[in-house]
């Protein structure tokens, strides 16, 4: 039983990094309050505050260790203040962050330790602790989470990651690759249905190579795609050397599979790709996009590069853009190499400076915005289906959707729901967003004629 001490009743749950931070953190979330705490927004009420981090780049690192000193300022004015990390920064910088002399931590704890978190919470009260194993068989796939609202609901699938590309991270923070059992992803998908979720993402570093031991990534797209009430299912992210045939059939063949698929590409150099131990080609990369392509007619595809990794030189670099032009993807996530400690890349010796990673990366902006451009003005006149989210952001009187295609698309507020989907007309487009009218439908009480 937990010690029910008014010492620990609210907890601040703040989040950093991908859409897989976000599942975990719903799954604290879960977690704490089953055990009869409660989440609070405002840290300064909080007994306790925990930051679920990333550890990708050194950037994000950074945000958190700022926001770690203004807790300190908070602890200061509160010395019971229990602050804890979780997430992938907790496994990575456990030593350093509890050892630091101006002592803010009194918690650490890892991606597999979330179970324990409300005891874990309730002993940092009394002392330091670290709780950062990996243990190679937590999917938490019995666990309830406490999902943020919205008509999207995100499920992980599968944790970890056993492909040790040179630059990353994720293999040391959260451990070997394991996936969820089909019929527990089910039971939540449903779950989701059930509390008015339209639509579903599935999760896993390499999603695709999903496989329950029964079960591969086919099996969960078709058994979620049969789930009754459930409007769209997406996935992120597959890796381009486990999109099999029969994962391509089933993204074809099921209805509610959105035609999207975001397959990061990294570096379009075989030279580069080969030293940060990615196991394609570039001429495989762009068979997995043949092979897409002809098989759902009209997929978005968007990827994921790297510049400045050690021994790009321009030529290089040069491919890469070369292959952003000759693909053309519909958006691209552009990055600066960062070097990380633990990966094999870490030892190796920078041999492009910050400047030039930046011109690089500057000049795949632009190309990129110029292609996105030009395919989302391919999109005007076309009729699209958005899953409306609720008012846009910049103007509530227009609302905010995603096609299947997962392009943001805003209309007039005609009062569509959100989680309803709608018929638009595209009339107008940007880099970012496609704007739309409703197309005419048939007003009530208009006589049809049957033939
Ligand atoms: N599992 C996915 C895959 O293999 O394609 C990617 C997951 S990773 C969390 C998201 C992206 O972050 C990667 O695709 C890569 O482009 C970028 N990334 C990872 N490590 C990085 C590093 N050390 N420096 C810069 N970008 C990095
Ligand atoms: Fe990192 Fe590579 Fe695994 Fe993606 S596949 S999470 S980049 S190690």
């Amino acid at each position: 039983m937990l010690d029910s001490s008014p010492a620990m009743k609210r907890v601040f749950l703040e989040t950093y990094g991908c859409q897989m931070n976000v599942a975990d953190s719903e799954t604290m979330a879960g977690v704490l309050e089953k055990a009869g705490l409660t989440l609070t927004d405002r840290p300064e009420e909080a007994d306790a505050v925990v930051l679920n981090t990333c550890a990708i780049r050194e950037h994000a690192e950074q945000r958190v260790l700022g926001r770690l000193g203004e807790f300190a300022r908070l602890k200061q004015r509160n010395p019971r203040l229990v602050v804890g990390v979780a997430g992938c920064m907790a496994q990575h910088l456990r030593k350093r962050l509890l050892d630091s002399r101006s002592r803010v931590l009194d918690l650490v704890v890892g991606p597999d330790g979330y179970r324990r978190l409300p005891e874990l919470l309730q002993r940092a009260a009394r002392e330091p602790v670290a709780e950062i194993r990996l243990d190679r068989d937590e999917t938490y796939g019995d666990l309830e989470p406490k999902r943020e609202p919205g008509v999207r609901a995100w499920i992980t699938a599968q944790r970890g990651c056993d492909k040790f590309c040179s630059f990353c991270v994720v293999p040391y923070t959260r451990g070997r690759e394991r996936s969820l059992p089909l019929e527990d992803l089910i039971r939540q998908v449903e779950g989701a249905v059930a509390s008015g979720y339209s639509e579903v993402v599935f999760l896993g570093q390499t999603v695709n190579s999903y496989h329950d031991r029964t079960h591969d990534f086919a099996d969960l797209l078709r058994a979620a795609d049969r789930v009754a009430g459930l409007k769209r299912i997406r996935f992120t992210s597959p890796h381009p050397s486990d999109m099999s045939d029969r994962v391509i059939a089933a993204i074809a063949e099921c209805p509610r599979v959105c035609p999207q698929v975001h397959l990061p590409l990294q570096s379009a150099s075989d030279r580069i790709l080969e030293s940060m131990r990615r196991p394609y080609s570039f001429a495989e990369f762009t068979e997995v996009v043949r092979r897409l392509r002809s098989a759902i007619p009209e997929v978005a595809l968007s990827t994921d590069v790297i510049v400045g990794f050690p021994g790009e030189g321009e030529p290089e670099f040069q491919a890469t853009a070369s292959a952003l032009r000759e693909i053309r993807f519909d958006s691209a996530f552009l990055f600066k190499y960062s070097a990380r400690p633990d990966t094999r890349a870490w030892k190796w010796e920078e041999t492009v400076s910050e400047d030039e990673k930046g011109r690089r990366l500057a000049e795949l902006i632009e190309l990129q915005h110029g292609i996105s451009g030009e395919i989302h003005d391919a999109w005007l006149g076309r009729e699209v289906e958005a899953l409306v989210e609720g008012p846009a952001r910049r103007d509530p009187g227009q609302l905010f959707g995603r096609t299947a295609q997962f392009k943001a698309i805003v209309f007039a507020d005609d009062g569509t729901p959100a989680g309803a989907l709608k018929r638009l007309r595209v009339v107008g487009a940007t880099p970012v967003t496609l704007f739309g009218e409703p197309i005419a439908t048939r007003a009530p009480g208009a006589r049809v004629t049957i033939r």
